[in-house]
């Protein structure tokens, strides 16, 4: 089937389906996101505003059986940094998108009236109808109603509360196999899709197939890539533990954010680690390894259940689980998945709202450690949007400016994730320099830093950081445009079979003939279109750095502050 681009105008209510233009017929996933998004938006809009569009893309081997190919990236630019974004994730809709031939969806211009919208996708194109039943419904209530009205199997997008309210840190979320949801969580693209009034995407299940040129070699090259992702042994410890796995190291090195970015040392870092909530998975017959799409073979999701054997919550991440847990100083597993399983269903970035509870407990509304009282706040304020919640929803920024708090943890206006720029260099400067704001996906310096894969950069030393976040960065855009979950990586800079099976498996499905050093070159490309973008909307260098505090404040156990100079960090950008 050929790959459309699927247009819709929320001004006119009109849809259209286009050919694929040659610039962007090498691209999928984040590459093609980002080189649409530079190309339609004025850099300069308002986010919430008409000239901002929302791109759903899967990547180039989405909709195949690649391992780990099911990622579907969104892309805007943010209400949240105001720079480009993309954020991608698990779930159904990237693998069905991609089979029903779309190559990109495209949502422009805001209606002229209050009415919401579903849209509907399907072979054909897109259809648009009037939505009453679900606005102002939990995602968990949208995800139900579509399958009441539809069928199990049709994919789902959506948005929550937040969304609907244009909170700056709202989500998009995916229906994932199991009827779960997965986030596109970072930046604010939740309220983008809430400004054009799209409560839902759905999209229709078909037995069409992604065509691939050459079937023996594509086969071929996926039992290699396979074989990589299962042999390697941090893919067997997220099988194991999922990204929780994290707590326990990243607190050993000292780099555990605590008490809002007070600390880097956990006291109650054993009762949130991955080896306890495997352990309470396992007691309440939940399931400890769960993939996010169909063909993950690395399996780091799982489903933790309530004392009473009930499902809670899903894909239940560090990141997540830290923010809520050490940076608020919750000590109480169950009270994190609460506060996860309201944040999946009011469709709010776990990370950017837990950073801003931290902020929010510092400024004296909360105490720290108060679970409960998180999970009331959320409840009865963020949900409702109370003038409190539209605060916090908002995220740290927002919050640190309601409160007069000074040491509020974001770069671009975006929170930063679990792990100290103090102790563990090479994320700081991918904190401050990512396209996106900051966000450790963009560039995970741990693989080196901390865990030893892809050699070994001291993580409190000066030396290498620039060149070690470079190269991941670079690395990264490239993975993220095949639709790959990022956790290949850690394959792909340990097994020298791993990356060749990648470009092979590109090279099969499209007949081409791409070299790793082609895949390095996209990922350069698709950098340097995004920074032009942040450029044209008024970034400059000067908004590369981390806030004043870690540079003035000495994290313990290491005692050391944030010290590449800004001259460093500006040699970033010089490729
Ligand atoms: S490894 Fe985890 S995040 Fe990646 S595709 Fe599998 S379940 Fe999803």
């Amino acid at each position: 089937m050929a790959e459309q681009i699927y247009r819709v105008n929320m001004t006119n209510l009109t849809t259209s389906t286009e050919p694929v233009p040659d610039k962007w017929m090498g691209l999928g996933g984040r590459g093609l996101t980002s080189t649409i998004v530079a190309d339609e938006v004025v850099p300069t809009c308002h986010p919430l505003g008409s000239k901002n569009k929302l791109v759903v893309a899967p990547g180039l081997l989405s909709g195949t059986v690649a391992a780990n190919s099911g990622r579907l990236s969104v892309g805007a630019k943010s209400p949240l940094t105001g720079t480009i974004k993309e954020a991608n994730a698990g779930g159904t809709a990237a693998q069905m998108l991609a089979k029903l031939g779309c190559k990109a969806l495209i949502i422009e211009g805001l209606p002229k009236n209050d009415i919401w919208y579903t849209l509907q996708i399907s072979k054909d194109g897109v259809t648009i109808q009037e939505e009453k039943e679900l606005i102002g419904k939990g995602n968990f209530a949208v995800v139900a109603g579509i399958g009441k009205r539809t069928s199990a199997k049709h994919g789902v997008m959506t948005i929550g509360p937040a969304g609907e309210m244009k909170m700056l840190s709202a989500n998009i979320s995916i229906k994932d196999p199991d009827s779960h949801l997965r986030s596109s969580g970072r930046g604010g693209l939740g309220a983008v899709m809430g400004s054009k009034k799209v409560k839902c995407i759905i999209i229709e299940p078909t037995d069409a197939k992604v065509e691939i040129v050459d079937q023996e070699k594509f086969k071929e090259a996926n039992r290699t890539f396979t074989k990589a992702l299962v042999d390697n042994p941090i893919s067997q410890a997220l099988g194991t533990y999922g990204t929780n796995v994290l707590v326990n190291i990243i607190n050993e090195s000292g780099a555990l954010p605590t008490k809002n970015f007070t600390g880097g040392q956990f006291d109650g870092h054993e009762e949130i680690s991955g080896e306890t909530m495997h352990d309470i998975i396992v007691e309440r017959e939940g399931k400890p390894r769960h993939n996010c799409h169909k063909g993950c073979v690395i399996q780091c999701s799982q489903i933790y259940n309530d004392k009473d054997k009930k499902y809670k919550t899903s894909g239940f991440e560090y990141e997540s689980i830290w923010a809520m847990g050490a940076d608020c100083c919750v000590d109480n597993l169950d009270h994190i998945a609460e506060a996860d399983h309201l944040m999946d269903d009011i469709g709010i970035d776990s990370i950017e709202t837990s950073v801003a509870m931290g902020v929010a407990m510092e400024g004296g509304l909360l105490a720290f450690g108060d679970g409960e009282g998180i999970c009331r706040i959320l409840r009865e304020d963020v949900g409702k949007g109370t003038p409190l919640g539209r605060i916090i929803g908002c995220g740290a920024g927002s919050v640190g400016r309601a409160f007069g708090v000074t040491r509020v943890p974001v770069v671009k206006n975006q929170a930063i994730p679990a792990y100290d720029p103090r102790a563990i260099k090479g994320m700081g400067i991918t904190y401050a320099t990512s396209t996106q704001g900051a966000d450790h996906t963009m560039g995970y310096t741990i693989a080196t830093n901390i865990l030893g894969v892809g050699g070994s950069v001291d993580p409190l030393s000066q030396e290498g950081q620039v060149e070690l976040s470079r190269n991941l960065q670079i690395a990264t855009a490239a993975i993220d445009s095949t639709g790959m979950c990022l956790f290949i990586a850690f394959a792909a800079l340990d097994d020298a079979t791993c990356l060749p099976a990648l470009v092979d498996m590109i090279n099969a499905r499209f007949g081409a003939d791409l070299t790793a050093e082609d895949v390095t070159n996209l990922g350069i490309s698709i950098l340097k279109t995004e920074r032009a973008f942040n450029e044209a909307a008024g970034f400059t260098s000067k908004d590369d750095r981390l806030p004043e505090f870690f540079y003035e404040e000495p994290i313990a156990p290491h005692n050391v502050v944030w010290d590449i100079p800004d001259e460093e960090l500006d040699k970033f950008w010089n490729f």
